[in-house]
């Protein structure tokens, strides 16, 4: 275990760690986070970059993959590491914008005439600053051809008062249109603290979404899928995207076979409304779309 957390530790936050059952080693939220010497294990097919996050590379921390959209690597930084994380290998020191490239960033979006909608990714974006933020959303609305600004983030879900008023605040005084993706993966990780700092952000217009990821083990379950989505709608969250595991070196154990995951993603389905069936998808290198298996 501790050779699997040499060049990615374990990271969690204490409320996500509250969240466990103690004594429980299968526990659905510890085994997201505890590294295992599974990790080790060299797997054919496994790589560092699974999404071919480095060929979309188009400036500073900018990556260009799909129509329409760029996505911003702003940090490094996660409150929580999730052993399957697609991004555990990827080279932030070379590929994130820092600080002092943010201007240089808007002037390459500026460019990209045809891209409306630009996504904060990371790492967590939310792990920085508001001042920083800030300031990073005041370059961004520079760029008078971006209409809408995403943030894709799972540091509610691990530490929900990071919702402050002064990030609602940045938000709501933006001239964009705003989009949250968290990323929830059991229902076990939907809490009445993550409802309460949740709550202001639809009524000040933020567009609240989920993206999960399909692990073995954890969230494989008929039952344990549906009670996650109907349970993210009573907190005002649309289901997403339910995403095959990317398959990034160090993850396998966690792999789902794409005939189980269509055969549960059929099950859903026939047992949810239209509006709470994510779409069940896998992201192919150099392809201009997420497929739906
Ligand atoms: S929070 Fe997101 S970016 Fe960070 S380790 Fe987890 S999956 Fe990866």
């Amino acid at each position: 275990m501790e050779r699997a957390a040499t060049d990615f530790p374990l990271r969690v936050t204490r409320y996500f760690a509250g969240l466990m059952k103690k004594g429980d080693a299968d526990d659905p939220l510890l085994r997201q986070v505890l590294p295992t010497r599974r990790e080790l294990d060299p797997t054919a097919g496994y790589g560092p970059d699974p999404t071919g996050d480095l060929a979309a590379a188009a400036g500073p921390g900018l990556l260009h993959k799909y129509h329409g959209r760029a996505l911003v690597v702003t940090t490094g930084s996660c409150a929580i590491h999730c052993r399957y994380c697609f991004r555990r290998h990827f080279p932030y020191a070379a590929h994130r914008a820092h600080d002092r490239q943010w201007r240089d960033l808007a002037e390459s979006l500026a460019e990209k005439k045809e891209v409306s909608e630009v996504i904060l990714s990371g790492g967590d974006p939310l792990t920085l600053a508001n001042s920083r933020l800030r300031f990073l959303i005041e370059r961004l609305q520079e760029v008078p051809h971006l209409d809408r600004l995403r943030i894709h983030t799972r540091l509610p879900v691990v530490l929900p008062a990071r919702l402050d008023r002064e990030l609602l605040s940045i938000l709501t005084e933006s001239r964009f249109r705003c989009v949250m993706v968290l990323h929830v993966n059991h229902p076990a990780e939907i809490t009445t603290w993550l409802a309460t700092a949740l709550a202001p952000l639809r009524p000040a217009g933020v567009t609240l979404l989920n993206q999960a990821v399909l692990l073995k083990g954890i969230n494989d379950a008929l039952d344990t899928q549906l009670l996650l989505c109907e349970k993210l709608f009573d907190i005002g969250v649309l289901p997403y995207y339910l995403h095959q595991l990317d398959r990034v070196a160090g993850a396998a154990h966690f792999e789902v076979s794409r005939a189980r995951a269509k055969a549960l993603h059929e099950q859903m389905r026939c047992r949810l409304p239209g509006y709470l069936l994510p779409a069940l998808v896998e992201e192919r290198p150099g392809s201009a779309h997420k497929h739906p298996l």
